[in-house]
């Protein structure tokens, strides 16, 4: 069978070329490139052959794929699932019982060492596997087999890559994450969150092919590109934080004008992710931007650690930010607020929310 460039395989599906470029810009903004950066990409991608991808789903709600169904346009689904080729997704695939495993048998024998596995889910290892089965499989003897002959593993959402829900405590399956289930697995990369961000998983696959190599990772295995910043750092709201400026009870005031939600529990202090910039639902908003504090679900063990959601947890790790907050009980009228802003930066920032006191999202991200 012939193997398509991407860029004959879009055409194929009629996206313009205007609409690749700019796909191709909106890319490299996610990868914290200049928009010049797009026709590179462009020039890199097109001619590209197609990656083959095994999405495998276990332990898991299966809200990494309905994220990757709703991304932008061309829509991710265009992209991952036309243009490039997955070639076995159980949830989306048509086939079904015997013919499915025959699609997965046939697309590791015939990609082997090739093929990139992208893994959904947590691995239940309780019971020798016997609470996630396919196919008489455990989810676990079928991840050693596909992660063990993958060039790379994808570990899509917090589940996969920490384990996440199905790991927190009591963890009755004795969940695992990819890493855990699969050790010395090759290439492996975490995509945190709950779900994970359509734009990143597709911003990652871009970047290996344009580059043919995966991206600098941090210390839990994720792109910088995604997870390099906190969500405290890019949020929209920081300028309210070292202002002063919190939101004490769900609709009062200070909540309709977009101030910030740290008093209410915002885990944003502690999250890495890039929730702030790429936001979701082709960048219509996200969480924050909504008015709900981030429950920081892309860091490992959130479901533990990061309960209760709606409550301030001045010990978690990243919230030494809350030694001066809590004590202080800053508020609009806080005079102290300004002396505990580092530097007078509280100063500087009440200034410019003066000046923009008519903007009801109060976006001046830091
Ligand atoms: S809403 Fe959360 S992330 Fe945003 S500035 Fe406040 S504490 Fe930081």
């Amino acid at each position: 069978m012939r193997v398509h460039g991407l860029r004959e395989e879009l055409e194929h599906q009629g996206i313009s070329r205007r609409d690749f470029l700019a796909f191709c810009a909106s890319m490299a903004a996610v990868l914290g490139l200049p928009a010049s950066a797009g026709p590179a990409i462009a020039a890199a991608v097109e001619n590209e052959q197609k990656p083959i991808l095994i999405w495998l789903e276990f332990q898991d709600c299966a809200g990494n794929t309905e994220s990757l169904l709703r991304a932008g346009h061309p829509t991710v689904a265009d992209l991952i699932l036309d243009s490039i080729s997955l070639s076995y997704h159980e949830t989306l695939m048509a086939a079904a019982g015997s013919q499915a495993e025959q699609a997965l048998t046939q697309a590791v024998r015939d990609n082997a060492g090739k093929y990139i596995a992208l893994i959904e889910g947590s691995i239940p290892s309780d019971a020798d596997g016997a609470y996630c089965m396919i196919g008489g499989k455990s989810a676990l003897q079928i991840a050693r087999e596909i992660c063990g002959g993958a060039a790379a593993t994808i570990a899509v959402g917090t589940c996969a890559s920490f384990g996440g829900i199905p790991a927190a405590r009591p963890n009755p399956t004795g969940a695992l994450s990819v890493a855990d289930a699969v050790p010395g697995v090759k290439n492996l990369i975490n995509m945190s969150a709950c779900p994970a961000n359509a734009e990143n998983i597709t911003a990652l696959i871009v970047y290996y092919l344009t580059l043919k190599r995966w991206p600098p990772l941090d210390q839990y295995r994720r792109p910088l590109f995604a997870y390099g910043k906190s969500i405290h750092d890019n949020c929209e709201r920081r300028a309210h934080f070292d202002a002063g400026q919190y939101v004490d009870a769900w609709g009062d005031e200070a909540h309709r004008h977009g101030h910030c939600l740290y008093k209410m529990g915002c885990k944003g202090p502690a999250t890495s992710q890039n929730c702030p910039v790429v936001r979701w639902n082709e960048g219509t908003n996200w969480p924050i931007g909504c008015g709900h504090p981030c429950i920081g679900c892309a860091e490992p063990n959130f479901w533990d650690t990061m309960t209760p959601f709606y409550q301030r947890l001045p010990n978690v790790a990243g919230f030494d930010v809350g030694s001066w907050v809590d004590p202080v009980g800053l508020g609009l009228t806080g005079l102290v607020a300004a002396a505990a802003v580092a530097h007078g930066v509280g100063e500087i920032v009440r200034h410019r929310i003066g000046s923009k006191a008519s903007s009801e999202d109060g976006s001046e991200a830091e």
